[in-house]
């Protein structure tokens, strides 16, 4: 492994490191309270390239490898969920599957766009009776000549309700096995058909509600179509793979802050005549914090680098998100405990930060999903 981090790429993270914490951090008090990120915040971070990462450079974006990425990712896991998610829902599930598998013309038409921030992106798999057991997908796209009509309901969708693309994976070939039965499809804002049904409110930030999304014989042209009929599940399951590597990079990053703002906070704060950074007892839960946040950052970044090599990382990638995501529940509810009293207020992000932590055990597959997949590579590699 070579763990060496280029000095483009360190000029990259130092650039924006800056921007996250000098420009996007301070004004997060108003992005909670809109649910919203400024315009001008919003053309800060399309400067910088950030919407654009791993598109590839043809295509408007940077281009980055993994590991350069997982760098970056982990800066922007600092930020204001509805920030972070504005940033790395394009850079991620929203723009992957047309990446990998996207005809040329598919590409030039969405990529650059995305990349650009102009385009919002989303990616919609969850249905009501199919979360983890993605097999059991109930939405359908039948095939009438060049069309596709497509009839479902999709829930907990990020950017649902704002998006101008939705990659939508629906069942094509019903009588196939589980792996051949869905194919990918591109929808677009505003087609007949296509409904919110509503915005869900979460335990989350305002800003950050994922929507219940309704296609109602919605004709959806064969040329929207990501790659193959039929290997539309074989594709949004390895865009979630991917995914995992960089919502553990995020993980970090929000441990990260949350670490620093503890020991800030503990030097500042003084009980018995003595910060209580003194006390052996905070001492040891920032210990364990960093002890984690550390193993955590070299997953990642080990997932990352085996990714750019042409390795097999499904393993790796859900250890990575397994353990990161965990991880940072435990550093948040650290964070919360050497806070004491004020930890719980909502004069101080900490308790932000706490309920936006919950978030990462659950989206892009469970901690139980996650240690499903170690385990069946684990059976299948002795
Ligand atoms: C804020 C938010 C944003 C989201 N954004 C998106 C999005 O943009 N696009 C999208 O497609 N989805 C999105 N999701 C959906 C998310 O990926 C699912 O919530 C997640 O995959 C779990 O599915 P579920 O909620 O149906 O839970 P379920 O699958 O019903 O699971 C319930 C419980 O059972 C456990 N469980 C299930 N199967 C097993 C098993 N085999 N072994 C052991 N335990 C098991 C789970 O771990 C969990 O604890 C989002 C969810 C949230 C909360």
């Amino acid at each position: 492994m070579d763990f060496k981090i280029s000095d483009e790429a360190r000029a990259l993270q130092n650039e924006v490191r800056n921007l996250v914490r000098k420009e996007l951090i301070p004004p997060e008090s108003k992005i909670e309270e809109t649910g919203k990120v400024p315009d001008h915040l919003v053309q800060k971070i399309r400067d910088v390239g950030l919407f654009g990462l791993t598109i590839p450079e043809n295509y408007g974006g940077l281009g980055l490898d993994c590991f350069t990425t997982s760098l970056i990712v982990e800066e922007l896991g600092w930020l204001h969920a509805v920030c972070r998610c504005l940033i790395t829902n394009n850079l991620g599930i929203g723009s992957q599957s047309l990446v990998k598998e996207g005809t040329d013309k598919q590409k030039q038409r969405f990529l650059p766009k995305m990349a650009s921030g102009e385009i919002i992106s989303a990616f919609a798999l969850t249905e009501p009776h199919a979360g983890s057991d993605t097999s059991a997908l109930r939405t359908t796209a039948v095939r009438d000549g060049d069309f596709y009509i497509l009839n479902g309901i999709k829930q907990f969708i990020t950017h649902g309700a704002t998006a101008d693309v939705i990659t939508v994976m629906a069942v094509t070939n019903p009588d196939k096995s589980s792996k051949a039965r869905v194919s990918s499809l591109i929808v677009e804002k505003g087609i007949p058909g296509f409904t919110v049904n509503r915005v869900q409110e979460t335990m989350g930030p305002k800003g950050y509600a994922p929507a219940e999304l309704c296609f109602e014989d919605c004709r959806i042209p064969v040329s929207s179509r990501i790659g193959e009929e039929g290997q539309g599940l074989r594709l949004a399951l390895e865009v979630l793979s991917h995914g995992r590597i960089m919502l553990a990079a995020a993980a970090v990053g929000l441990s990260q802050r949350l670490m620093e703002e503890a020991i800030k906070y503990a030097k500042l704060r003084s009980q018995f005549n003595k910060p209580i950074a003194e006390f052996q007892g905070i001492q040891f839960m920032l210990a364990d914090m960093a002890t984690k946040i550390h193993a955590s950052r070299m997953m990642v970044q080990q997932a990352s680098w085996m990714v750019d090599q042409g390795q097999g990382t499904r393993k790796e990638a859900a250890m990575a998100k397994l353990f990161a995501t965990e991880a940072l529940g435990f550093v948040a509810d650290h964070a919360v405990q050497i806070f004491g009293g004020m930890g719980y207020m909502k004069e101080l992000p900490i308790e932000r930060m706490y309920r936006e932590a919950r978030f990462y055990r659950i989206v892009e597959g469970t901690s139980e999903i996650q240690r499903v997949v170690i385990a069946k590579e684990l059976l299948r590699d002795q």
